[in-house]
């Protein structure tokens, strides 16, 4: 998310000495991938059940799902099934009212269990219409329903709150998160990777991913987007509520709420030529001169299809915002800062970039913040395949080479390695990427396009670990690829192997 801005300078500006056209220099190409024939999902598994759950025991639970760079994040005692976010916004004061209910069940005997949420006052905390005790403790919100619930058992608990909402300082990160204001009123959320829980209560952790629906309320003439699908639009004594409902499971950091004098405009073209309802929320005076690129996002989708498979979701589409100077893949409806919109070739990498993760990162969602390469990587990965297919072999080629020796010049570490306060290092977008080209060369151009189908076929609306990844293109390529991984994870860059 945020992190795009920083690959995008690593990118363009950085390592982009030599490229022409200011944006995308990464242009690429090569080996056109063009293996389509895309498997469709077939028994996709949706592994929400926490894969690191740790031991469950006493009043009180609180403990974190156990990321390993991020432990405290999250519960492992339950598993959310759904949230209902109904919020009303109200520019005058800064503030929203909200109730929020989620449903879930437990995965472990619960005395009492903890949402993550911070900030806003907490006007009620209600169990089956009944006030339950709670309490609040840093980050946690702690739930003591009126009797336990067993292992299984499906609860709803709802939580009414209130109050200006305010970004984060997120320890991955060091600039603020979450909900933003623009100075035009304009209201946005870029969440990742923990900011959700600041503006409604969660299981804030990608593990736990689940379906939404959105109650959006704003005065009149405002419109408020989120993922999803609209499904109803209610006007009444000078306010509208917009429905959203997003049917497929999504976590909590890509959630999000787009708020102000903006238009939700339909791009038909895009629609045809991609397969997907295609419908963006442009600034006003943008919606009837849009930036020339967001036609590209049928033949986007297209392509990704082909490499990938179906596209995940209902719908597709981008919210361009002001005041945000980073891109963010929010599931569906993916944000982007109106500044890259005065450089075609820098809008288009970023578009292409962020409608890569809606496959890998939104649908295949990792399941710990130590494997944020496996998002980054392969969207930056894919971001070059689009290049390569918009401007030739030679320019992926040079791409290659440039941010081979930039990564080697640049002193971070390997993209399996994120440190826990710079998550979003370039390395792992870039290293990340290299990684992927690495095995590529390695196993070959049909091994490695059969990997990337089989990775996403298996793990659509999932979870994965690197570990889900390797074994994948273990299985594709018949070899066993421990060290080569190992090597590219976690050692010193190594060259690229020379290829067949
Ligand atoms: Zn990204």
């Amino acid at each position: 998310m945020q992190h795009r801005l920083v690959p995008f300078l690593v990118t363009v500006v950085l390592f982009s000495a030599g490229c022409s056209g200011g944006g995308s220099a990464t242009t690429a190409t090569s080996p056109a991938p063009t293996t389509t024939t895309a498997s469709s999902i077939t028994a996709a598994p949706t592994t929400t059940t926490p894969r690191f759950s740790s031991p469950l025991t006493g009043v009180g639970n609180d403990r974190g799902l156990g990321d390993s760079l991020y432990p405290d994040l999250g519960n492992a005692g339950y598993d959310v099934d759904h949230y209902t976010i109904d919020l009303t916004w109200d520019p005058p004061s800064g503030s929203l009212t909200a109730l929020v209910t989620i449903d879930a069940h437990a995965v472990a005997p619960l005395d009492a269990f903890s949402l993550d949420f911070a900030g806003f006052d907490v006007t009620e905390v209600a169990m089956a219409g009944t006030a339950v005790d709670s309490a609040r403790d840093g980050a946690k919100l702690r739930v003591t329903p009126a009797a336990p619930i067993e292992v299984g058992e499906a609860f709803s608990v709802a939580v009414g709150y209130t109050g200006a909402p305010e970004p984060v300082v997120s320890p991955a990160i060091s600039f603020p998160v979450g909900w933003t204001g623009a100075e035009d009123g304009t209201q946005y959320v870029a969440a990742e990777p923990d900011a959700a829980h600041a503006w409604f209560p969660c299981n804030d952790h990608p593990l736990d991913k689940a379906t939404y629906t959105f109650r959006l309320t704003a005065p009149t003439p405002l419109t408020a987007a989120a993922n999803g699908v609209l499904v109803d639009e209610i006007t009444d004594l000078g306010a509208s509520t917009w429905v959203w409902e997003m049917e497929q499971p999504m976590p909590t950091y890509l959630a999000t709420a787009v708020i102000g004098d903006i238009a939700l405009v339909e791009d038909p073209a895009a629609t045809e030529a991609g397969g997907v309802p295609v419908r963006n929320v442009l600034p006003i005076d943008l919606a009837t001169d849009p930036p020339s690129s967001l036609a590209l996002q049928g033949d986007m989708l297209t392509f990704f299809a082909d490499i990938l498979g179906p596209y995940p979701f209902a719908t597709s589409g981008v919210a361009v915002v002001p005041g945000f100077d980073a891109a963010l893949e929010n599931s569906t409806l993916s944000l982007l800062g109106r500044d890259f919109t005065t450089n075609d070739d820098a809008f288009e990498t970023v578009l292409v970039h962020e409608l890569a993760h809606q496959w890998i990162g939104d649908s295949v969602t990792i399941g710990d913040w130590g494997d944020i390469w496996l998002n980054e990587g392969f969207a930056t990965y894919l971001e070059w395949l689009w290049l390569e297919h918009r401007h030739g072999p030679a320019a992926f080629q040079s791409t290659v080479t440039r941010n081979h020796a930039a990564m080697v010049e640049s002193g971070l570490p390997p993209p399996g390695e994120p440190p826990a306060d710079d998550l979003f290092n370039s390395s792992v977008y870039i290293g990340g990427a290299l990684t992927l080209h690495a095995l590529r060369l390695e196993i070959g151009d049909g091994a490695f396009f059969e990997t990337l189908r089989m990775y996403y076929d298996r793990y659509a609306g999932g979870n994965v670990i690197t570990a889900d990844f390797v074994a994948v293109a273990e299985e594709a390529s018949g070899r066993d690829l421990g060290a080569f991984f190992d090597s590219w994870l976690h050692g010193p860059l190594p060259d690229l192997p020379t290829g067949q």
